[in-house]
């Protein structure tokens, strides 16, 4: 067994080991756990500075999860659009892999809280094996993304068999890794699995980071060496209130990443998920916190701020308002929130 996995068996999982640690109430805890799984690798309970601080609500239940106020299970129908069970197939040229249904960690907003994690959900043989031939046998499909749970909790050489099986399909041009384990458990990259990645380019990599605090030593050292390894890194954060609903940790979150070069690519509005609706930030918010980031850091450290839309019919991002059509002008905005016209 390998150190990583050695350190995600002493994840907590139990209510009652972390109030031997922090001061909370186990027995309220525990009828949310018992729905939806709780994990904190040693790593990420180490980031937590106080009860209730950015990292403690990413990651210890609430009693809120229960509260349902409308919220579906799975709001962007991934279900009904799985031609094959783990393979979600909503845009003409691109498919969601979900190769695995742990994770180091469970995002207490998970959009897939229905499913990952959950003891019967595992990713059996037959359903990887179904999802795979779909996509050897669909033509349309030039990029794959792994997700799940987490596809680096796999195996090095399960992860290396479902990579060689994608590569051997000659219209898929691209492979995407969406992971959390350079935030949640960063010594799970390894040499060895860099070496391993490196054997199936054009491979990219995105991972979630949501919050300043998360860029750690050790997080830099994994992103390091994936870059290193050739990989370009991208970031997707989710718009958390409570969290980063915040224009100034939001900037902080952004630059720090590009330091340990992760690009930003998306911040995701909050899906309207059951057992997340406390998570939910206002889309005004969202838009304020773009307008904080546009022109007042780096262009490279600005992501997209996207929505969603339910019932699968895919992201739409969201611009703070800044131009409007005045006769052959185009009236813009800039980020200092001057009008300037340009000639269309
Ligand atoms: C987000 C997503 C993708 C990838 O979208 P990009 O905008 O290309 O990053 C693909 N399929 C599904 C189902 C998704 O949710
Ligand atoms: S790492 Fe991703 S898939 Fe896993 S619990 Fe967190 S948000 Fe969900």
């Amino acid at each position: 067994m390998e150190l990583w996995q050695k350190n995600l068996k002493s994840s907590i999982t139990d209510p009652d080991e972390l109030a031997e640690l922090f001061p909370c109430d186990p027995a309220s805890l525990r009828p949310v756990v018992e729905k939806y799984p709780m994990r904190i690798s040693r790593h990420y309970l180490g980031l937590i500075h106080s009860v209730g601080d950015a990292v403690w609500r990413q990651c210890v239940p609430d009693a809120l999860e229960l509260e349902e106020a409308g919220l579906l299970p799975d709001p962007l129908n991934e279900e009904a659009l799985s031609p094959t069970p783990c393979l979600i197939h909503r845009y003409p040229d691109r498919v969601v892999l979900l190769a695995a249904s742990v994770c180091a960690v469970y995002c207490r907003f998970c959009m897939r809280k229905r499913k990952v994690g959950c003891p019967d959900e595992g990713v059996g043989t037959d359903e990887l094996d179904g999802a795979l031939r779909y996509i050897e046998e669909t033509p349309a499909v030039r990029d794959v993304i792994l997700s799940g749970g987490d596809p680096l909790l796999l195996p090095d050489d399960e992860l290396a068999y479902i990579l060689r099986r994608i590569r051997r399909v000659p219209h898929v041009e691209i492979v995407r890794i969406g992971t959390r384990v350079p935030v949640t458990l960063p010594e799970r990259v390894t040499p060895r699995l860099c070496r391993m990645l490196k054997g199936f380019h054009p491979l990219y990599v995105n991972t979630h980071f949501n919050h300043p605090l998360e860029v750690t030593t050790q997080s830099a050292e994994a992103c390091s060496m994936l870059a290193d390894a050739g990989i370009p890194l991208g970031n997707q954060t989710v718009l958390l209130k409570g969290v980063n609903d915040d224009p100034a940790v939001m900037k902080r979150l952004v630059q720090k990443l590009l330091t340990i070069r992760v690009r930003p690519y998306y911040i995701h509005q909050m899906d309207l998920v059951r057992g997340a609706g406390h998570f939910r930030a206002e889309v005004r918010r969202g838009l304020e916190i773009m307008k904080g980031l546009r022109g007042h850091t780096s262009g490279m450290a600005t992501p997209y701020y996207v929505i969603d839309a339910p019932g699968g019919k895919g992201k739409i991002p969201l611009l703070p308002d800044n131009g409007e059509f005045m006769g052959d002008m185009l009236v813009l905005k800039n980020y200092l929130g001057e009008m300037i016209e340009y000639p269309v």
